[in-house]
């Protein structure tokens, strides 16, 4: 079983009195920082000059420099800009300015799991992962919650990562949810591989081949768009409540044989014969060399896919059938 960790395992003491220099103020930058410093940390921010963040952070109430600088005053330094800058930013402004004994947070293993960024010898390095949006884990944490993350360690320099990694985790409330120790790699390729294989890859071929096959059938997209894609969110829910077999007891009688009958034979054997073979290249890197040299090119291919789903029939009579719901939240 995992060790999981709450508020009663993990002190904030590790991080009192020091400076914590959040780098990036985006998604989880925002959250996180906003939730140090609620917990009574010393929080500053590091940015790119004149960027639309520097003057949010500024405008909530933040201390803003530069990366080197910020990196300079810091006794923590949580590297919350987006995967693929990461190493050029650390590269250029973060390994160099590093002091001795610093602490290094990252929120996702990438680039330290596939040797993207190699820390120096004399720091700590350490992840803590929310398993959540950075909305929620603002949300939550103003509502006196947390959201659940993962901690990990990847170097031990102060023989304390551990320690610290908790706190960090306890200063944004995940602790208050609960924290599972994990490593880089366990993190790293999970991630991968369930963003792959079902949460954005699986999930989305999976709704939008469902809505094809009923449109081409010829039934109207407005219904085959709520009885292949809108009513998901009602399945997950129930899911996310309750678990599979929860959710087989919140619908239909029907709907219970319907599914366990026919899922098995179209998610079937090869589906997840390809699911593994994705996985392995997860595993071995060769997903995340293809990834670094696409962003590299200036991501061609992925901007042409992103344009093919936003031209495919769903996305247009998606928009109409949402506004029945939301239209009347925003009267
Ligand atoms: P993001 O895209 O929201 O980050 C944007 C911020 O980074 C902005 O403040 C921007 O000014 C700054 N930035 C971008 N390039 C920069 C550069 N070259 N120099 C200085 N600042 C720069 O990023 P995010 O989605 O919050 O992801 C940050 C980390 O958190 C990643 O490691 C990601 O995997 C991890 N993570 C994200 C989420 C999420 O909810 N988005 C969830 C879990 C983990
Ligand atoms: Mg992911």
């Amino acid at each position: 079983m995992a060790r999981i960790y709450t508020d009663k395992d993990a002190s904030l003491d590790p991080l009192r009195g020091r400076t914590i220099a959040v780098i990036g103020y985006g998604i989880q930058g925002r959250a996180q920082a906003l939730n140090l410093r609620d917990s009574g940390l010393g929080v500053i921010i590091g940015l790119r000059r004149g960027g639309k963040s520097w003057e949010l952070a500024e405008r909530e109430g933040f201390k803003v420099f530069e990366v080197p600088d910020a990196v300079r005053r810091a006794d923590v330094v949580m590297v919350l800009i987006p995967d693929m800058e990461q190493p050029k930013v650390w590269r250029e402004q973060i390994g160099p300015n590093l002091k001795n004994g610093a602490v290094v947070d990252f929120a996702h293993g990438f680039n330290i799991h596939f040797g993207l960024i190699k820390p120096p010898s004399n720091v700590d390095v350490v992840m803590v992962a929310p398993k959540g949006p950075g909305r929620l884990v603002r949300d939550e944490f103003v509502a006196g919650r947390g959201v659940p993350a993962l901690v990990a360690v990847h170097q031990n320099y102060s023989g304390k990562a551990l320690q610290y990694a908790l706190a960090i985790a306890k200063g944004i409330g995940a602790t208050r949810a609960g924290v599972i120790e994990t490593t880089f790699k366990e993190e790293t390729e999970t991630d991968l591989i369930g963003e792959q294989n079902v949460l954005v890859g699986g999930l989305m071929e999976l709704l939008k081949k469902g809505f094809e096959v009923m449109v081409e059938l010829g039934y109207q997209p407005e219904v085959a768009y709520f009885e292949a894609i809108n009513e998901a969110k009602l399945i997950m829910d129930l899911i996310w409540e309750r678990g599979i077999y929860g959710m087989l007891n919140g619908v239909s009688e029907t709907a219970r044989y319907g599914g366990l009958t026919v899922g098995p034979r179209i998610i079937d054997d090869e589906v997840k014969r390809k699911m593994r073979e994705a996985a392995e290249r997860v595993r071995s890197g060769e997903f995340a060399k293809e990834w670094v040299a696409e962003y590299e090119r200036g991501a061609p291919n992925l901007k042409r896919m992103l344009e093919g789903v936003k031209a495919h029939p769903a996305e247009k009579v998606g928009e109409e059938v949402r506004k029945l719901m939301f239209g009347q939240w925003q009267k």
